[in-house]
């Protein structure tokens, strides 16, 4: 609540102080287009569904609120199109607005598929390769799962695993499941999530009914969706945080999702999110390697080798335009879409020694 009243401040003070134009100057004045991407949309209001991660979540209203804004004033392109703009520098005039969803979701399929259909409005999806059609939850949701079910037991477990700071007592220990799974998923390799998710499955268990809104895309839904003009794009074979893994994973899971996607849609794989956001040089290396023309991380910052493989893009849900009072502000929105508050929030990531921050870099 206190950042939703520290956005709503700074929102306000830039309107009263010039609005557009100043919030134009504050963000660098970019001429980047805004890449936004969501993970889940869900018909009912967040706050009702049980067991999900809170910022994984949007409702079909407010998605259809957030398009409706930015498309007042942005043009919405698909991916090969904006990429095609990158890559020739062209056209990037009229600001340009792209719209992209995460993971593979099913409830992708049922309510936004829908909406961008009937507004026309072009969009990728970034699956996880080896999860379509498959009936376990993705890592991080089970993990998450266990954690709220076996709160605040599950805190002590995983101290005494060594995996969590000890004891409710220390500043680092996480106060809530949602900072713990935070901390979970920057620390440990997938391997070490895979360990945590068996210790805490010997205290609780996982009803069934919490598992129903976390299902996949089927594959028969993607190669709709795709039909239709929805690009398809990679997010790893299993989505693991790839700066926690060694590098023949790495390889294997940008590489290999690539390869298993393209035998599967019979069409080629141009595009690549980085699960978590997560990046350094050497995995951008191996993105390249792999052929993908065009990548996109969660933050600003870019490697200076490899500008089309660190596209920035800006993460929305549920909450992310909503003043302190907790309603639909265009005021937050506009300072959201421009960027500004990335200048008083890091993205806490060291991308390793040849990326720079490059927040007002032009379109490099
Ligand atoms: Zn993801
Ligand atoms: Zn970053």
């Amino acid at each position: 609540m206190r950042r939703a009243h520290l956005k709503t401040g700074i929102a306000l003070a830039l309107r009263a102080s010039g609005g557009a134009r100043l919030v134009a100057l504050v963000s660098g004045a970019r001429r980047l287009p805004l890449v936004i991407g969501y993970h889940r949309v869900v018909a009912d209001r967040p706050a009702r569904v049980r067991s999900a991660i809170p910022p994984m979540l949007v409702s079909r209203r407010m998605l259809e609120r957030h398009l409706d804004w930015i498309g007042r004033r942005f043009r919405f392109v698909s991916l090969d199109e904006l990429g095609s703009r990158l890559e020739s520098g062209e056209g990037l005039a009229t600001p340009l607005a792209a719209v992209t969803f995460d993971d593979g979701y099913r409830d992708v399929y049922d309510h936004a598929f829908p909406l961008l259909a009937r507004k026309g409005i072009p969009a990728a999806v970034f699956v996880v390769a080896d999860w379509i059609g498959n009936p376990s939850p993705l890592p991080h949701d089970r993990l998450y799962l266990l954690l709220t079910r076996a709160w605040p037991t599950a805190r002590d477990v995983l101290s005494r695993l060594g995996v969590l700071p000890p004891g409710s007592g220390t500043p680092r220990a996480p106060s809530d499941p949602f900072s713990a799974l935070r901390l979970l998923l920057t620390t440990l390799s997938q391997a070490g999530i895979a360990r945590v998710i068996a210790a805490l499955e010997e205290q609780t268990a996982i009803d069934d009914g919490a598992l129903e809104g976390l299902r996949p895309l089927a594959w028969e839904m993607l190669a709709e969706m795709r039909r239709a003009g929805i690009t398809v794009g990679s997010h790893t074979r299993t989505h693991p945080v790839l700066t926690r893994e060694t590098q023949p994973r790495v390889s294997a899971e940008i590489a290999g999702s690539r390869s298993a996607l393209q035998a599967r849609l019979g069409t080629p794989i141009d595009h690549f999110a980085y699960p978590d956001g997560a990046f350094d040089a050497e995995i951008v290396e191996a993105v390249a390697a792999a052929g993908y023309r065009f990548a996109y991380t969660t933050c600003r910052h870019r490697d200076p080798r490899h500008p089309l493989l660190t596209i920035p893009r800006r993460l929305l849900w549920e909450n992310s335009c909503l003043d302190a009072a907790g309603r639909f502000s265009s005021a937050v929105a506009s300072c959201l879409t421009h960027g500004v508050f990335d200048l008083a929030r890091g993205c806490g990531q060291r991308h390793g020694a040849p990326v720079t921050a490059r927040r007002d870099a032009p379109d490099a």
